[in-house]
């Protein structure tokens, strides 16, 4: 399978660093054939990353993503974007169930799986952020959590599970230098292929990214690993050496 590599700029940039850091990106592109590549930009970016992926070469092989959608397709939803809007500004993927989304909006495992619904239903493919917190981790329940949280999107969006990419990002590793050793990832990664296996006989085909910390000196080993399709990187995503070393691992 093609490994992923998507960066998450998070709530960063401008109009002038964006293109900055696209064009030092594209210099030293083209995308390898093994790895697909994907930007999920701040949404008032997104018109803007469209328009350099149309006017610079190199970079029309990066896919566009979004950060997060509503769960609703139309309506009196002051300040939600829907998803049919992300695919008019040319979005093939919105991360959705960002743990920063969950900490600090309170968004449930219901209304996680209903944006992944959402985003399905217009044809853009939904990131599924799955991940424990380190107290989580400590009390044993990993497993526990992260099944939880893929078992409503599961639940919510049937045979279309095979269509969504899953993100595993261990909450105490995002932003925070700690990485999940290439084992500690991998084993939750095996659990969540199991879970999908258990969902649709396509499991295989399903991309489970891993997220938290990924930087371009732990890119190879983490990738190399058997369930580890790709990479949800943050930080790292903000430089464009870094980013292309990690592209570089992937390929
Ligand atoms: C993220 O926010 O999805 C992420 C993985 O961040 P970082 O790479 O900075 O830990």
């Amino acid at each position: 399978m093609k490994k992923l590599i998507a960066g998450n700029w998070k709530m960063n940039g401008s109009l002038a660093a964006n293109e900055a850091l696209l064009r030092e990106i594209a210099a030293g592109l083209p995308v390898p054939a093994a790895c697909a590549v994907a930007v999920c930009v701040p949404a008032p970016y997104l018109s803007q990353v469209q328009a350099l992926k149309a006017g610079v070469p190199a970079l029309s092989a990066i896919d566009l993503g979004a950060q997060d959608v509503s769960s609703q397709s139309a309506g009196a939803f002051t300040g939600e974007i829907g998803a049919s809007m992300l695919g008019e500004f040319g979005c093939r993927y919105v991360i959705v169930g960002h743990s920063e989304r969950r900490q600090y909006h309170g968004e449930s495992d219901v209304l996680v799986a209903d944006k992944a619904k959402a985003a399905l239903a217009a044809g853009v493919t939904p990131i599924v952020c799955v991940g424990e917190t380190l107290a989580e981790r400590e009390a044993g329940q990993t497993e526990l959590v992260v099944k939880r949280q893929l078992a409503a999107v599961i639940h919510t969006n049937g045979h279309c599970i095979s269509e969504i990419v899953v993100a595993y990002e261990p909450v105490w590793a995002i932003g925070t230098g700690k990485t999940a050793t290439p084992e500690e990832a991998q084993a939750v990664h095996a659990v969540l292929r199991t879970q999908l296996k258990a969902a649709t006989d396509q499991a295989a085909r399903v991309k489970i990214l891993y997220g938290g910390s990924m930087n371009a000196a732990n890119a190879e080993s983490l990738l190399a690993q058997a369930d580890i399709d790709g990479g949800l990187i943050g930080g790292a995503s903000l430089k464009a050496a870094d980013f292309l070393k990690i592209i570089a691992a992937a390929a």
